[in-house]
């Protein structure tokens, strides 16, 4: 089995190659090693290898692990987050993937004020309509979009996307796509969003060709996760 820093280090020239192909700098895109089910000993080996920031879908999971390993590496927040855990993510995440409302901006908002900073968030929008995936629709994005521009302990700084599931990642580039349409639309409109959140183990390369600022990789850096 090929060690976390063989896949690590495979992932990073996978990543290079594809902002090669798409005229890009490769130092514009940031990998996100998303680390959900895996242990604190082999999230120590992926800093070991390079890795410098970590995606997690759980807050108490996450607790416990940037408890035990601290804050060399910085933390982000890709998973679905209820607003009743919003005051434990603001003092344990340096930026948040998935605000998908505006109740939960203005919650956000007001955990962040407690504690006296600011803190990153991207719009995750459900481009597919797929009940299974989280999200807000895209026609409500500008709207939660607006108010977060407004809330000044939230630093809005660009949108995620998590297509459906296909074997073949060129069925994920509409997506993408309408992604960076969507993000581009918005900048015209005065919102000044920098970031894209958007490819995983299967489709990273084709979210590079279509403006990936943040890619979010779990399975070609750890293994399949356990069930
Ligand atoms: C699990 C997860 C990923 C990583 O998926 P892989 O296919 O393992 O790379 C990326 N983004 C989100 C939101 C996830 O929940």
């Amino acid at each position: 089995m090929p060690s976390i820093k063989e896949n690590y280090l495979k992932v990073m020239e996978r990543a290079e190659r594809a902002a090669h192909k798409a005229g890009r700098n490769p130092g514009e895109i940031k990998l996100v090693a998303v680390s959900k089910t895996v242990e604190v000993a082999r999230i120590k080996e992926a800093i070991e290898a390079g890795v410098s920031i970590f995606g997690e879908n759980y807050v108490q999971e996450a607790q416990k692990k940037i408890e035990e390993i601290g804050r060399p590496v910085s933390w982000h927040f890709i998973g679905h987050l209820q607003s009743n855990k919003a005051k434990y993510a603001v003092s344990l995440f340096d930026m948040i993937h998935s605000l998908d409302s505006i109740p939960l901006a203005e919650e956000l908002n007001r955990r962040v004020e407690k504690e006296g900073q600011t803190v990153k968030v991207m719009i995750e929008v459900n481009l597919s309509g797929e009940t299974t995936k989280f999200g807000t629709e895209e026609a409500k994005a500008f709207d939660i979009a607006r108010r977060v521009v407004n809330l000044s302990h939230l630093s809005l700084v660009g949108l995620m996307t998590m297509p459906p599931y296909f074997d073949d990642p060129r069925l994920s580039r509409p997506y993408y796509i309408r992604l960076r349409e969507l993000k581009e639309k918005m900048v015209r409109e005065g919102i000044p969003l920098r970031e894209l959140s958007m490819g995983m183990s299967n489709d990273f390369e084709v979210a590079i060709e279509e403006g990936a600022t943040y890619v979010r990789v779990g399975t070609a850096i750890f293994g399949e996760r356990k069930k």
